[in-house]
């Protein structure tokens, strides 16, 4: 059995982007409710631990000084912020009261994650409510103000460790890549949807790094409609063999379940099986692990994989049957899928082909240049 935690407060869930935004709290508040149904937090085996607010000097480890301060004044309504230069608006990236506070506690909640997996007192830990893998140094870009990921991986690296980041959103990672570009001690992977189809529009298989990060930021852009089978196996394909070729000490992953074939955002086709495919081989290959959630809006979804994933993380298999408090408020009845979607299979075999190109180039680039430890 593994020891695990689980980072969570109920004010994550207080306040949002408002009512017409993707990034609902409820999703957050659906999966602590659907773990707590399971008996999740009933073992001495699985924590449930609290969040806590991200310090200033934690959150500078990444964002300008003035950047801080700017989030600080708009979350307080003050006037006189020039809120466009953070890239903050009525689309992706509203201003809302108590905002600071609420992406603060983002943020710290990864903090707690990582203090808990550094000093040995779990094997891994997971910030559901963080992933915020969009946030730039001095502006917000989609959905995410403070990005927790390059915060985290930022004190891991002054702590001397090697650190594995993957990232199966299904958007690109670009602020996590942007932040290690030019750095061989961290190794960025990030299968997506093509930027070509889909935000951040970046994240093509020629983004390798830079200077001596060369060969330390992997992508792997995939076609709209690619599915469980294509995607699992792409993972497989590539991801262990640069992993252990890697050798890190600590495992990060963001698990986004935007890749899901009923998310309203984007057009990938994966099931829940396809998904826990993939985090059980990322289990497979993490000495340590620091976990975050990440996209995902379909509140049906979001809480079955985010709890089948904990359930892989904590080495628990849950039944399939949802416990009747849950099954009745929320009107489901199974945690894993048992449909698939319909695909054409001139449509399968387009992203197959993609994939297959995809993969192809990643091992003549990054997997012959990457190297271990000295
Ligand atoms: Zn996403």
């Amino acid at each position: 059995m593994t020891k695990a935690a689980f980072i969570y407060s109920e004010k994550l869930w207080e306040r949002g982007h408002g009512e017409a935004h993707p990034l609902q709290p409820e999703r957050l508040k659906r999966t602590y409710e659907l773990l707590g149904a399971y008996g999740a937090f009933d073992s001495e085996d699985s924590l449930l631990v609290p969040a806590r607010q991200a310090t200033l000097e934690e959150l500078g480890l990444f964002h300008s000084q003035e950047y801080i301060t700017a989030v600080q004044k708009l979350s307080r309504g003050e006037e006189g912020v020039n809120a466009a230069r953070y890239n903050f608006g009525s689309g992706d990236n509203p201003i809302f009261a108590g905002m600071y506070e609420t992406e603060a506690l983002k943020l710290g909640a990864g903090m707690v994650a990582l203090e808990l997996v550094l000093s040995g007192e779990v094997e891994v830990a997971f910030s559901f409510a963080g992933g915020m893998h969009h946030a730039r140094p001095a502006y917000a870009s989609g959905f995410c103000v403070f990005n927790d990921v390059a915060v985290a991986i930022h004190k891991m690296l002054a702590e001397g460790l090697r650190v594995a980041y993957i990232d199966i959103d299904v958007h690109h990672g670009d602020g996590v890549q942007a932040a290690f570009y030019d750095n061989d001690r961290v190794l960025t992977i990030s299968f997506h949807e093509s930027g070509y189809h889909l935000f951040p529009g970046s994240g093509f298989v020629e983004e390798i790094g830079k200077g001596v990060g060369r060969g330390y930021a992997v992508n792997l852009p995939l076609a709209p409609y690619t599915d469980d089978e294509t995607y699992v196996w792409a993972f497989q394909e590539i991801v262990p063999l640069l992993v252990q070729k890697f050798d890190p000490d600590i495992v990060v992953t963001q698990l986004g379940i935007d890749t899901h074939y009923q998310d309203p955002l984007a057009h990938l086709c994966l099931t829940t099986e396809g998904y826990v495919a993939v985090v059980e081989t990322i289990k497979s290959l993490a000495p340590r692990w620091l976990s975050f959630g990440g996209g995902g809006y379909e509140l049906d979804v979001v809480p079955r994989a985010w709890t089948l994933a904990y359930g892989v993380m904590w080495d628990k298999e849950f039944p399939d049957e949802i416990p009747s408090p849950y099954a009745d408020k929320y009107g489901l009845t199974t945690l894993r899928d048992h449909k698939k979607p319909f695909l054409d299979d001139w449509v399968r075999d387009q992203a197959r082909s993609q994939a297959e190109v995809g993969v192809e180039t990643l091992k003549k680039t990054v997997l012959r240049s990457i190297q271990g430890r000295e």
